[in-house]
């Protein structure tokens, strides 16, 4: 037998820190939110170690641990967060409907949607071991590139974020080798000329990656193959950074909210946090393929809370 439709004014779907700043302003602004928090609770930063960029924390603080503090301080508001994965939704009509877990069925006058991104990695069993331990695979460099100070490191890919990784870590790192699949890049030609300027980075074309070489805690190296030549090489690494894309978690909204050719949400009004669908917004990296950052994802998270509480005020609420 289906449970009973709940209706409520505003639905959070996400739990990563756009999630949770969304909440807590819609806490207390009185919407009584409710939210999802997704397969991975927490999202992308609950597989970062030390978290020292976000505002705030002077001392740094874990990925995880900031996460437990964020849904502290939108409980402390009565956000209800429950566990639960959204499976459908229908944005056809003034009501959003979503069914969570393909059995509850809600209906919410406002949406905010803050699933995230997950980055691309390679999927070697080597790469998966080390990301787990938190012993040197990152998908970012901005987050970690600063614990491989003064150190050697790995950048694979050839996109924009693989050129931008590779030039912020050239400023920490002694050197940074790229192992670029094909023998040219995907990046615009300014970053792929900027990373091609910068004397401590090495770029080895037609080059795949083999494998991530370690000592069972941490990385010590990069096995690599030249698909020409067939010759492989071993780099001398502490830190293997994934740059290969992001998959924004937006598949279950496609057919009513528009989204770009890789499936970021398209903001309607730049500046704003709505997307076509009235009375549905959007915040952090779902929409995000530039900047990707918490503390921009914080903020993004309170724009939805705010237009979400304008629109239910217009509505009457
Ligand atoms: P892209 O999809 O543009 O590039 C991914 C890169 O990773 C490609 O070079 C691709 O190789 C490579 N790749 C994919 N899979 C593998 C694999 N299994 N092994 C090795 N290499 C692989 O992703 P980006 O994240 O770089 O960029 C996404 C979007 O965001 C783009 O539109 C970009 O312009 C934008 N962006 C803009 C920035 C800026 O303007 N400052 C900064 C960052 C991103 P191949 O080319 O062979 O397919």
């Amino acid at each position: 037998m289906s449970e009973e439709i709940e209706q409520l004014d505003c639905l959070i779907i996400g739990s990563g820190p756009a999630g949770y700043t969304a909440a807590i302003y819609a806490a207390r602004a009185s919407m009584n939110p409710v939210m999802y928090m997704g397969l991975q609770p927490g999202g992308q930063l609950t597989t970062t170690n030390e978290v020292e960029n976000f505002p705030g924390y002077p001392e740094g603080v874990t990925g995880p641990q900031m996460m437990v503090e964020l849904q502290q301080q939108a409980e402390r508001f009565d956000t209800d967060v429950r566990h639960g994965w959204v499976t459908k939704v229908d944005f056809s009509g003034a009501t959003h409907k979503v069914w969570v877990d393909e059995k509850k069925e809600i209906h919410a006058k406002t949406v905010i949607i803050a699933t995230g991104a997950s980055a691309k990695y390679l999927g070697l069993e080597s790469e998966q071991k080390y990301l787990e331990l938190g012993g040197g695979v990152s998908a970012c460099a901005v987050c970690d590139g600063f614990f491989y100070k003064g150190q050697e490191v790995v950048v694979v890919g050839a996109g924009d974020s693989a050129c931008e990784e590779a030039h912020y870590l050239s400023k920490l790192c002694t050197k940074v080798t790229m192992l670029v699949r094909r023998d040219q890049f995907r990046a615009s030609k300014i970053m792929e000329a900027r990373v091609r300027n910068t004397e401590n980075i090495e770029i080895l074309t037609n080059t795949s990656t083999q494998e991530v070489l370690g000592d069972g805690n941490v990385v010590t190296g990069v096995s690599a193959k030249n698909t020409e030549t067939g010759e492989v090489k071993e780099i001398p690494a502490t830190g293997f950074f994934v740059a290969i894309g992001h998959q924004p978690n937006t598949e279950v909204f496609k057919p009513y909210v528009e989204l770009d050719e890789v499936g970021y949400i398209i903001n309607q009004q730049p500046g704003t946090s709505k997307t076509n669908v009235a009375g549905v917004f959007v915040a952090g990296d779902a929409a995000d393929k530039d900047y990707r950052q918490a503390v921009t994802a914080a903020g993004t998270g309170c724009m939805a809370a705010l237009d979400a509480e304008r629109y239910l005020a217009a509505l009457g609420h």
